[in-house]
């Protein structure tokens, strides 16, 4: 079956249930077509040796009422994985061999997939266009000169290029949504709290959350079903009644009330994006659905307060990482030189430039004028979407503020690069759902995203919409496979 690398995940299932295909299958054609993606640099590792060996002997003994029962599944180099190499995209983790494994990643195998490798993303997750990994940038399967976005990239390029059915990335300001829309793909940032942090290499722990990237909203469904999970391990999970995301999804959302904000319509927004959104409230209104013009005042806040909380923990998180305990280290000639070249040579800029601002903004003298600041004002963003949704089930926006861009164009310039989270970034710091959902081109043929944001832990509300929405979008991504060796 030549064509089993372009089934959805739902397919899949369906086909190893009834035996039409097996594990063995199915995990085969996923590792012929990612051996042929060296040019993406989607992989930091692969696994597929042991892969097939675990497919065979899912075979041999096949357990069908496993949600994922026998799936190969490619994962982001974020989550640690038992014995096999975790780097989270740095040299500073390049040898680093866990010895436990991710609640989220130990949630997915437990239903039966398999893991296929590590992929790759941006530096410790920092970034939008996964250029800052220490292991090369990561290239989009839609065309060679685009990034696929970050810091998601790897993960965004393997689902889209179809190298592995589905996947999981993290978002701590819009690292699953923003690759998502770039690559034409759906993704999900879960409510904050729903998916456990355990084992997830931290960036900015009021914000990381985990969730799934699919190529359809029922796949991206039946994946979060399997990864949201109360644990006890992680002391921000929160036991709240989980539904059966992808047995209760329906396209009726009829009724619904669904609020456009004035402020995401920013200033130099290209048009086409402007059209885009326009064209999502039309669909909204061939669903039956109601939209109502909402305000969320202090929306031009939060790229600010985003770029000085995010990197405030950043820095606390990554003051672990010293030579001593894990991964690479370099010589010094006493203990502080040590350390000093460690961090110097184990950290690439991206990476030191954050825990430069965390550490600043954290100092004393500053801590009041910027992270409390950023603090309260964090609080007044989420006043928002609470006023708003007194008013309204969703929200509907744009994903970013343009089409995926040229590889290199913003290197050089940090600020556009943050520019491109603004509408991503509210999401985060307010601890709500957001899901990202292909929803037409732009002129040059490139993918273009919405986004629906829900109230918390209104994940099946937000995965309603988004279904009733892709039906009528009837969205066909182009992958033209300039990339096969
Ligand atoms: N692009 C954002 C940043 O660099 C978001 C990254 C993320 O969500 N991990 O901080």
């Amino acid at each position: 079956m030549s064509d089993i690398t372009k089934q959805s995940l739902t397919e899949l299932v369906e086909n190893i249930k009834n035996k039409k295909l097996s594990s063995t299958d199915v995990t085969k054609a996923f590792i012929d077509r990612s051996e042929k993606s060296e040019k993406l640099n989607a992989y930091i590792t692969n696994d597929f040796t042991s892969a097939l060996d675990k497919a065979k002997k899912f075979d041999q003994k096949p357990n069908f009422d496993l949600k994922l029962p026998g799936i190969p599944m490619a994962v982001k180099d974020l989550f640690c994985t038992k014995n096999i190499k975790t780097t989270a995209g740095s040299k500073i983790l390049n040898n680093f061999i866990p010895t436990y494994e991710s609640t989220v990643t130990e949630n997915i195998w437990n239903e039966g997939a398999i893991l296929l490798g590590k992929l790759n993303c941006d530096e410790f997750a920092m970034g939008s266009s996964n250029e800052t990994s220490f292991f090369g940038n990561v290239q989009s399967p839609i065309d060679k000169n685009l990034v696929p976005g970050g810091s998601s990239g790897g993960s965004a390029s393997a689902v889209a290029g179809q190298l592995t059915p589905v996947t999981i990335g993290t978002d701590t300001g819009g690292s699953i949504r923003q690759p998502a829309s770039f690559t034409g793909i759906v993704g999900l940032k879960p409510t904050y709290g729903s998916c456990s942090r355990y084992g997830i290499v931290a960036f900015a722990s009021s914000l990381d959350q985990a969730g799934p990237m699919a190529q359809n909203v029922k796949d991206c469904a039946l994946l979060h079903e399997v990864i949201s999970s109360y644990d006890p391990k992680d002391s921000t999970s929160i036991d709240f009644k989980r539904n059966h995301y992808s047995k209760e999804l329906t396209n009726n959302i009829k009724g619904k009330k669904i609020g456009i904000p004035k402020e995401y319509r920013v200033d130099g927004m290209p048009k086409e994006i402007e059209d885009l959104w326009q064209k999502g409230i039309q669909y909204i209104k061939d669903c039956g659905a109601e939209t109502i013009d909402i305000s969320l005042p202090n929306t031009s806040y939060a790229l600010p307060t985003y770029y000085i909380v995010a990197p405030a923990e950043a820095s606390s998180n990554l003051a672990r990482y010293d030579g001593v305990k894990y991964g690479f280290r370099a010589k010094g000639e006493n203990l502080i030189d040590m350390y000093e070249k460690t961090r110097s040579e184990g950290f690439g800029a991206e990476v030191q430039r954050r825990i430069m601002i965390g550490t600043y903004v954290l100092s004393s003298g500053y801590y009041d004028a910027y992270y409390l600041k950023a603090q309260k004002v964090r609080k007044l963003i989420k006043n928002d979407f609470d006023e708003a949704y007194k008013k309204v089930d969703a929200i509907l926006t744009p994903s970013t503020p343009s089409s995926a861009f040229k590889i290199g164009e913003k290197t050089n310039d940090p600020v556009s690069m943050y520019l491109n989270d603004i509408f991503t970034v509210p999401v985060n710091l307010a601890g709500l759902p957001g899901i990202s959902i292909p929803a037409g081109h732009d002129t040059k043929g490139y993918p273009l995203g919405l986004q629906i944001i829900g109230k918390a832990f209104d994940e099946q509300n937000i995965l309603n919409i988004a279904y009733a929405m892709e039906e009528k979008i009837n969205f066909r991504n182009k992958i033209t496979d300039w990339w096969i060796k």
